[in-house]
């Protein structure tokens, strides 16, 4: 049996950076490039699996068995957790928010999540606001066994260091340093990791798929901007022009997106591009985060 360190060196490479060659109908004069970081693993997809990378190896070196950890019954991280759980041999608990999916049939999400093992238990959203205390968390591993705790979408320190890889790999990718950063905002660990690494030439655009971030982004950096301009009326929320959008760009580009996160960003770029934000030929970079394991039947 391969230890955690070989299997990481068989499966995450970096991922590939592609110059969209003809993204816009129109003229608009800025280079666009997708860093992939979708098709760093077929299950453990995008930013996820940057996330995960550093916990998983913290995990096994203080000789954890097991993870634990939280979201929603569409979440990419449960999927991701899961998924990894199988790959590199832990138990994994997933607590989910929304007691009355105990008993309902389970949505993709889920029965992926427990047919790669994970057991799931299903808690209120009172409980559920409780995930961050140490009293909870202690409770709930009096349930169910000791266990590695991930945070809600897997933001922590060691996310942060995992998702800083990214940029180096851009720079060296493109050979140059880019205008511009631009990835999709959850919790926001993705572009805070992002922040920490990029030059001061670069210009980090965090494009919020929530409403108003119920977090404190642990960036002190200047280079990074916010954009609530996208979010669409919140999470998971879309719009037929989003979905048209996100449509007309798979077919002009080859690429797959998906409406929660990765589709809203690159609205927002598109958005921006024509309303002549971005100097005439910049070089743009849009993080491809992953999670078309949430990609919308609408969208077929
Ligand atoms: C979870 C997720 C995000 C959000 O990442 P954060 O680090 O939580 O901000 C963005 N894109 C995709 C595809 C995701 O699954």
């Amino acid at each position: 049996m391969p230890n955690i360190k070989q299997r990481f060196a068989t499966f995450a490479a970096e991922s590939p950076l592609q110059l969209l060659a003809d993204p816009f109908p129109e003229r608009v004069d800025i280079k666009l490039f997708l860093k992939r970081d979708d098709l760093l693993h077929p299950l453990v997809s995008g930013n996820k699996w940057r996330k995960l990378k550093y916990n998983l190896l913290a995990a096994k070196e203080q000789e954890y068995d097991t993870l634990l950890t939280f979201g929603g019954a569409y979440s990419n991280h449960l999927y991701a957790t899961a998924a990894a759980g199988q790959v590199f041999d832990f138990r994994t608990i997933g607590i989910v928010r929304g007691d009355e999916l105990a008993t309902a049939p389970r949505n993709s999400t889920l029965a992926f999540c427990e047919a790669c093992g994970m057991r799931l238990h299903f808690v209120n959203r009172t409980d559920y606001r409780r995930k961050d205390e140490p009293d909870y968390l202690r409770e709930l591993q009096n349930m169910f066994g000791t266990g590695y705790v991930l945070p809600e979408g897997g933001t922590n320190e060691l996310a942060m260091q995992g998702t800083a890889e990214v940029v180096p790999e851009i720079i060296t990718q493109l050979g140059q340093i880019s205008d511009y950063i631009c990835c999709p905002v959850g919790t926001g660990g993705t572009v805070a990791g992002l922040a920490r690494t990029a030059p001061d030439q670069t210009t980090v655009l965090g494009f919020l798929s929530i409403k108003a971030p119920d977090f404190q982004l642990p960036i002190s950096s200047p280079s990074v901007q916010l954009l609530t301009d996208y979010s669409f009326g919140g999470y998971a929320k879309t719009t037929p022009d989003l979905l048209t959008f996100i449509k007309t760009f798979e077919r002009r580009t080859g690429v797959l997106l998906e409406q929660v996160y990765t589709g809203k960003m690159l609205y927002g770029i598109y958005d921006l591009a024509r309303q002549g934000y971005f100097a005439d030929g910049a070089t743009v970079v849009a993080v491809h985060t992953g999670g078309l394991q949430g990609r919308s039947r609408a969208l077929d």
